[in-house]
């Protein structure tokens, strides 16, 4: 198959730093004939980075376009609801950045849609093909450390005014609930429904630390799998003096313990060992399950209804956080 002709909508951090860099090794994949960005000179530079021969500043002006098949769109969230339900009525495959909307009602017509459309609607969810993850997965699911019961996920950190992503007014004075709790949390979120099953429970408490950074920045959150596991989540961008990031999954045949890319596991009985392998955050390997699925025809892993869900979990942990009492994601 000729390579799909891919235009991108959104020329900022993410465009620049994690899409291009993983579409820039798949050149027999993807060609990029437009790029957009409604100011002038990061389109441009943008365009001359990965050598698309035009620019624009309007996103209709992709969507009209013969010469492209698909689009990535990479935009200030509260944009993705418009853009995107632009894109498919277009005819246009879509990789959709997460959080896939800023409210439930948008993030449940999104789904709807790409459901009754027979284009690729993809939820650019990279945790969902991090290698590493799925190596564990297949760990966990051939009982390595028998059965899973108890799980604690902590990300800590403490986001300070130098910090890129600080600079994105559409993260400080954010349209959607959750703050960067909600921005980055749903990946976490979704690496928990891999690992571990759909969540159907959540008791949690969120904090505002540090206003300057949106209206939740810290959040505790209990919650209950459809297999029974039991977990904690703490997630922070105000814990000063301390980062991590780090997984400890209880099973009654052993622990494991992730820590960045080091995957420990902790035996009843035996040794302990590790996990390795090639890894990667996942930005190329969503790319070419988005190519696999245009060719084939087929859907991929992370269709819209994974953004949904990921999204309805804060939601609820947000809704728990105010009500006092936990709730099930819906
Ligand atoms: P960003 O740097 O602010 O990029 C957004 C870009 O969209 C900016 O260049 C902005 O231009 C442009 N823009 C705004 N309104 C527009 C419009 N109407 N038409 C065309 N362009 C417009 O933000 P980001 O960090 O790249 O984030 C973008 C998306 O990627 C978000 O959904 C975010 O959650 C996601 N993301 C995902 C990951 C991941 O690991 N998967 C990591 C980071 C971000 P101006 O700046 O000139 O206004």
């Amino acid at each position: 198959m000729a390579p799909v002709r891919l235009g991108i909508i959104g020329c900022g951090i993410a465009a620049r730093e994690l899409h291009w860099p993983a579409i820039g090794q798949l050149p027999r994949k993807f060609t990029i004939p437009v790029v957009c960005n409604h100011t002038a000179p990061k389109a441009r530079s943008f365009a001359k980075l990965v050598g698309a021969k035009e620019w624009v500043l309007d996103y209709r002006d992709v969507l009209a376009r013969h010469d492209v098949d698909a689009v990535s769109i990479i935009l200030p969230v509260e944009l993705n609801a418009a853009v995107t339900r632009a894109a498919l009525k277009a005819g246009k495959h879509v990789m959709l950045e997460k959080p896939i909307a800023t409210n439930r009602r948008e993030a449940a017509a999104l789904v709807k849609t790409a459901e009754a459309s027979p284009l690729v609607a993809m939820i650019a969810e990279n945790f969902r093909y991090r290698p590493l993850f799925r190596k564990l997965r297949t760990f966990l699911d051939k009982g390595g450390v028998g059965t899973v019961h108890t799980v604690q996920w902590t990300t800590l950190g403490n986001l300070t005014p130098d910090n890129k992503y600080a600079h994105t007014m559409w993260r400080i004075q954010h349209k959607y609930p959750g703050g960067f709790v909600m921005d980055a949390g749903v990946h976490t979120i979704n690496a928990m429904r891999y690992l571990f099953g759909e969540i159907n429970s959540v008791n949690a408490h969120a904090h505002s630390v540090n206003r300057a950074i949106g209206e939740v920045d810290t959040l505790t959150m209990q919650f209950a799998t459809e297999r029974g596991i039991a977990g904690t989540w703490m997630s922070s961008f105000s814990c000063r003096g301390y980062s991590d990031n780090h997984l400890l999954i209880m099973g009654d045949g052993g622990t494991v313990s992730m820590r960045g890319d080091t995957i420990e596991v902790l035996p009843a009985r035996g040794k302990p060992k590790t996990i390795t392998g090639p890894d990667s955050w996942g930005y190329r390997e969503e790319y070419e399950a988005f190519h696999a699925a245009i060719q084939k025809g087929t859907g991929t892993e992370t269709p819209f209804a994974e953004g949904y869900r990921d999204f309805a979990v804060i939601l609820a942990a947000l809704e728990s956080s105010e009500k006092g009492r936990p709730v099930t994601p819906h």
